[in-house]
């Protein structure tokens, strides 16, 4: 028997839809070869939600913490320190969601700004990776970690992307995470000769659930979970001309190493 292990480093567990199976979708995803999710947090209120939620069962789940752009008008200074005292949870792993969404523009964009800078900040002073997102803002985004020397891992999650982005994302050294949205043949279609020709060693797969379920699943409902995450990496070893064996494990290491587990 082959052995794969899946590490979805990116799944809403907090969302209200796992609230009445929260424990089954976590024995199921176990079932389906998942080793380790990641939840990510999108406010200082959900992290608090997320790290209780991690009680359950904290070998298998770790989090991130963090302001999502999408509620940037809501940032106050004094977020600063209760981030910073979050952060110091053992189980936290990493400082997100943050970035720039100019595509719903949620909140103000300079307040998305002064949010984002400010978690950079806190990131590189607690020595944690950060989990990064990214809509329509590429340009602005980018700005944001000039004058910067930064010393921590960054994934831009949920790529989505062109080829330029997606060199200019790793030439700074970040890393990159790929969703459901690469097996939606018409979404995805433009990101098919990017992934098939692209270098593995930063690349991490996510499952962003219960959002963006991935095409070939046909389920009722349409809540995406972190056991269909294998659909990720199935399309990618495809791709790559790889066996999944190969590619899972690749994808694994490469989420260990950088959250530093
Ligand atoms: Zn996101």
């Amino acid at each position: 028997m082959k052995e794969y292990s899946y590490f979805d480093i990116g799944a809403n567990l907090t969302h209200e839809s796992f609230e009445k199976d929260f424990m089954e979708v976590i024995e199921e995803a176990k079932q389906n070869n998942v080793k380790r999710i990641c939840i990510t947090s999108t406010s200082i209120e959900d992290t608090k939600v997320s790290l209780k939620l991690l009680e359950k069962d904290q070998n298998f789940l770790i989090t991130t913490c963090g302001i999502h752009p999408h509620y940037a008008d809501t940032f106050k200074e004094s977020d600063i320190e209760e981030l910073r005292k979050l952060s110091k949870h053992p189980s936290v792993k990493a400082i997100g969601e943050t970035g720039l969404d100019f595509n719903r523009n949620y909140s103000k964009k300079e307040n998305q700004i002064l949010c984002f800078e400010s978690q950079i900040k806190v990131a590189q002073e607690q020595n944690l990776p950060l989990f990064l997102h990214q809509r329509d803002a590429h340009k602005d985004f980018m700005d944001c970690f000039n004058n910067i020397d930064l010393k921590v891992n960054a994934v831009v999650h949920c790529f989505t992307g062109n080829r330029e982005e997606f060199y200019k994302y790793l030439d700074k050294g970040f890393w990159i995470g790929f969703t459901g949205w690469i097996c939606d043949p018409v979404r995805g279609k433009h990101m098919v000769d990017l992934i098939a020709n692209m270098p593995l060693e930063r690349i991490m797969i996510e499952t962003d659930s219960p959002y963006l379920l991935p095409k070939s699943i046909k389920i009722k409902g349409r809540r995406n979970e972190p056991k269909f995450i294998i659909e990720v990496a199935k399309k990618i070893a495809k791709l790559q001309n790889k066996s999944l064996e190969e590619i899972t494990q690749i994808f694994f290491e490469n989420s260990q190493r950088f959250f530093g587990l």
